[in-house]
């Protein structure tokens, strides 16, 4: 038998035809070195094989038995059911795919190794197991009688006979054929000092761990690969941005800034300042800004980047500011475009809402150079936009863009200053890799006469208090959100939805009150109309979903109400609860959880409703749910992992931050380990760069 090499076609291994080899190319799989990387799902513990007659409900085991019998079963679902035997006892083996298929594959006398967990109905049985025929004329048992991989499924792949078990025939025989290792681009002393495998060992243990310990170490040595190229990416991204010599030069501050920070309602708070400052001398700078303003919700971002823009306005130049949804969009221009006016700038508004004729004038007099600051939504990234000198580049709750749609405004203009505001709180350890291409400046405090916000969970059965809590509320000055996960009953769930809660309070218990009623299907214009209603009063409640979770700012508001809260993530939560308590005013957030409430979502509420602290409840949503969309992982345009957790893996984040630093201060001069470590990353940054499109 040829040998295999890293290089070798996938086609060289045993079984795999045309057909298979042709498939695998279609994800990605080429060589052998490719396959490697393929990393199994789950595994499989049959380490510990188990006489029927000892099976236990819900306790995955694995038997090895005997086709007795088998054939369709028609019923309300027709399904195909095997009984499978051993010395102790038998067992019903059931599917309710595949009929065909399985009609095929068994014949009485077939001996089979079966993994699943046994449950009951009219006897013990097991629903769709994981199957590995044995051979009695081979003593070829890879796939039994050890921890197995799963891998990855697509259909693609199991039509050509690549389903799981295919998949393990490709990397048994890989491994037993394999005359090469993968090559360790760590240098070893790096290794030794760490308490790393060598990259090959984990790979293959990977797929063939000897026992479940071996898998940890495996997973801690793979995901430090995996968070260093991420770390190495940004940190290339930075030193590219570094070498831009930008053309704009700024004068200092002149009036325009000036009166306007005099014309504000309120004074700057020193983190406010001490951020304006910051990004004024980026602005001033050589090299392009690029900049995250990062704080909690209702810090007062926004302020510090209107002052951006007029800055750049100053200057003469443009400025497009970005933000996810059209409700944020408008209440951005509503709210400045007076100030902003008042010193001589020019401000407009673009969203997907605008009638054509009114399209086609803003982006006129944007590419005539007529507007100095254009507010948008998703609109400002289209074709017919352009600007005669776009000089800075703001986008608003940035998290919730893809990298394509930033960089597609970006791209609008020559080189501009970019400042991305995001009012999810990042734990810093993560704020350095996510962002760690960007200065950050934080705003930690919220402006003065801010009431801290008192939170509680309930179940459902107190809503009478609430609605009597909500009346006295109103009654003295207040207003109210009430947030509902559905707009209206679905047939999947009977969860709680804002259009029939509003047909029943303002029937019943909330007849008294003014209520409204917004979502993402309210039309643009009829829900700018409620909510300026509501911001100056003339509603005392507004019933909406989520679609408030970002930016509305209402400062009367006092009182928050989420029903299904169980359903919420934490840092959500914590984004509604800053729609309140932004007057003076005393404020409650009450989340009302109906049951079952799992465990974890008890955990989460009373996190909730003891955790005021927006950074610390980003560090707990980590942990309890890893991180997820809502740090815009993804969005942030860096690859995904596939291994590392950025929580719970960031002390390797650490080691790797120790391991990159002399490198990348002092590329010219590396030793020869180095050298090929930084070769080595250089090479795979390479190949993501051309991915993301030059991103
Ligand atoms: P976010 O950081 O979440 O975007 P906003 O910019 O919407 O917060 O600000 C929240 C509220 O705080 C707004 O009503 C804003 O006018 C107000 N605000 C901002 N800065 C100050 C300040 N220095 N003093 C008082 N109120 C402020
Ligand atoms: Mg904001």
């Amino acid at each position: 038998m040829a040998e295999l090499r890293l290089n070798s076609p996938l086609q060289y291994v045993k079984g795999v035809g045309p057909r298979k080899s042709a498939v695998l190319t279609k994800h990605g799989l080429d060589t052998v070195e490719d396959i490697l990387g393929y990393y199994p799902r789950q595994y499989l513990d049959r380490s510990n094989i188990v006489p029927i007659n000892e099976l236990k409900i819900d306790q995955p085991a694995t038997i090895i038995g005997e086709v007795k019998a088998h054939g369709v079963l028609y019923g309300k679902a027709k399904r195909y059911e095997v009984i499978l035997a051993d010395e102790t006892g038998n067992i019903s083996l059931l599917w309710f795919r595949g009929v065909k298929y399985w009609e095929r594959l068994f014949k009485k006398g077939m001996k089979f190794a079966v993994t699943g967990t046994p449950s009951y109905f009219q006897g013990l049985q097991l629903l769709h197991p994981d199957l590995e025929r044995i051979d009695e004329h081979s003593d070829q048992m890879v796939h039994a009688g050890r921890i197995i991989p799963v891998y990855p499924q697509t259909s693609e792949l199991s039509k050509v006979g690549l389903s799981s078990k295919g998949i393990r025939n490709v990397t048994s025989f890989v491994f037993d054929h394999l005359s090469e290792e993968l090559d360790d681009y760590l240098p070893k002393t790096f290794l030794s000092k760490h308490h790393f495998m060598p990259r090959h060992t984990a790979v293959a243990r990977t797929h063939y761990p000897d026992d479940r310990d071996q898998l940890e170490s495996c997973r801690r040595r793979l995901a430090f690969d995996e968070l260093l190229e991420l770390q190495f990416l940004v940190a290339r991204n930075k030193g590219r941005k570094a070498s831009i010599t930008k053309k704009r030069t700024y004068q200092p501050p002149g009036d325009m800034l000036t009166d306007f920070k005099n014309g504000l309602l309120f004074e700057l708070t020193p983190e406010q300042k001490k951020a304006t400052r910051e990004i004024v001398a980026d602005l001033q700078g050589e090299r392009p800004m690029s900049r995250l303003l990062h704080g909690d919700v209702g810090c007062g971002k926004t302020v510090v980047a209107i002052a951006a823009a007029l800055y750049a306005a100053e200057n003469k130049f443009q400025c497009a500011f970005m933000a996810p949804t059209e409700i944020l969009a408008q209440q951005h221009y509503r709210n400045w475009n007076e100030f902003l006016s008042a010193v001589g700038a020019v401000s407009a508004i673009l969203t997907a809402s605008s009638s054509a004729a009114e399209k086609k004038k803003v982006a006129q007099k944007c590419a005539d150079g007529e507007i100095d600051i254009l507010f948008g939504t998703h609109a400002l990234i289209y074709d017919y936009v352009s600007f005669e000198r776009l000089g800075l580049v703001i986008i608003d709750e940035q998290h919730r863009f893809g990298v394509e749609q930033r960089g597609k405004l970006y791209a609008k203009g020559e080189d501009p200053d970019l400042l991305v505001m995001t009012a999810t709180p990042i734990p810093r350890t993560l704020a350095l890799t996510l962002y760690g291409d960007l200065d950050i400046s934080t705003i930690e405090a919220l402006p003065p006469g801010r009431q801290p916000i008192r939170t509680v969970w309930r179940t459902d059965d107190v809503r009478d208090k609430v609605w009597q809590y909500l009346r006295d509320e109103i009654k003295s000055g207040g207003q109210a959100y009430l947030i509902y996960p559905l707009i209206e009953k679905s047939d999947q769930s009977n969860l709680e939805n804002v259009e029939d809660a509003y047909r029943e309070l303002s029937a019943g218990p909330l007849s008294d009150l003014r209520l409204a009623i917004v979502h993402g299907r309210v039309k643009p214009k009829e829900r700018d109309a409620i909510l300026e209603q509501f911001r100056i009063g003339k509603i005392d409640i507004l019933l909406a979903t989520t679609v408030i979770e970002v930016g509305i700012d209402n400062p009367n508001a006092t009182v928050l109400v989420i029903e299904h809260a169980e359903r919420f993530g934490l840092a959500q939560l914590h984004q509604l609860r800053g729609r309140i308590g932004r007057g003076g005013k005393p404020a409650t957030a009450i989340a009302i959880a109906h049951p079952p409430v799992s465990a974890i979502a008890r955990q989460r509420l009373e996190y909730f409703a003891e955790q005021g602290d927006g950074f610390l409840i980003a560090e707990a949503d980590l942990q309890l749910r890893g991180p997820g969309e809502i740090f815009g992982v993804r969005q942030s345009g860096l690859p995904e992992l596939r291994i590392a957790n950025l929580w719970q893996d960031r002390q390797l984040m650490e080691i790797g931050r120790t391991l990159l630093e002399p490198m990348l201060t002092n590329p010219e001069n590396l030793d020869s380990d180095s050298h090929k470590l930084y070769n080595y990353l250089t090479r795979k940054a390479r190949r993501r760069e051309l991915n993301l499109g030059g991103g």
